[in-house]
């Protein structure tokens, strides 16, 4: 298990993009391939940044600004009810945005006196 630590900085930067995630294999059968996916989104904006053949997903990025983004990376809904619930609990896994002011750790057992030793 990982254990979040740090805090926001208010960069900003997880506003700025949208992730989203789609269905690889039925994706890659309507395009021919992913060299004609990415040509296809390249057009509209959409990237694609990775895909897990395992998982049948592929990663597409969209750089659109939130509306609600202030101009000094302020949230004009933050800790209200029209607070998106991803951004509520964001980040809940390792990322990858470098600025980001929180990192995660793998939680380390103190182990308890008296166990693991057979007696
Ligand atoms: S709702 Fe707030 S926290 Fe969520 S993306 Fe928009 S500005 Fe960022
Ligand atoms: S990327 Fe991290 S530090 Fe930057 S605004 Fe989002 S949560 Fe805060």
């Amino acid at each position: 298990m990982l254990i979040r630590t740090g805090e926001c900085t208010r960069c900003g930067e997880c506003c700025r993009t949208v992730h989203i995630t789609v269905v690889r294999d039925v994706t890659l059968r309507q395009h021919g391939n992913l060299e004609e996916l990415k040509r296809y989104l390249e057009y509209r904006g959409i990237r694609v940044v990775g895909e897990d053949a395992e998982a049948n997903a592929l990663f597409y990025a969209i750089d659109v600004p939130c509306s609600q983004l202030t101009l000094d990376n302020r949230c004009r809904v933050h800790n209200t009810p029209g607070q998106p619930l991803l951004c509520h609990r964001y980040p809940t896994g390792p990322d990858d945005i470098e600025e980001c002011g929180y990192r995660f750790e793998p939680e380390k057992f103190a182990g308890l006196p008296g166990l693991g030793n057979g007696k």
